[in-house]
């Protein structure tokens, strides 16, 4: 399984240096409105509860925390900090959207 060998949080968002070799950055906002966690998103529907429009344009991450061995928590400057984002999800969205900007070294 791919886990992040380094995480910093940049001028511009996470920063996820993966341990198969891609380093790749996650801006702040857009990776705020990802979030999955029961208040974002209804749980038996997939239904966006997240009001996109009040997540303030300059929203941060000021402090993370690994999630047993599976997933990041990010504390958000808006005030959320409930959402779990496993590796898997996270690799997804490097793979799959171009928001997310990887280099491999
Ligand atoms: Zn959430």
């Amino acid at each position: 399984m791919t886990i992040p060998s380094q995480i910093n949080m940049t001028g511009v968002g996470v920063q996820i240096a993966w341990d198969d070799g891609q380093t790749c950055t996650y801006p702040y906002r857009y990776l705020r409105l990802q979030c999955a966690c029961a208040a974002c998103v209804e749980e038996m529907t997939g239904r966006a509860l997240l009001n996109v429009s009040a997540v303030p344009e300059d929203v941060i991450a000021v402090e993370y925390i690994e999630v047993g061995k599976y997933a990041l928590q990010f504390l958000w400057t808006d005030g959320h900090g409930t959402g779990i984002y496993p590796f898997k999800m996270l690799l997804k969205l490097a793979e799959n959207d171009d928001a997310v900007i990887c280099e491999t070294s």
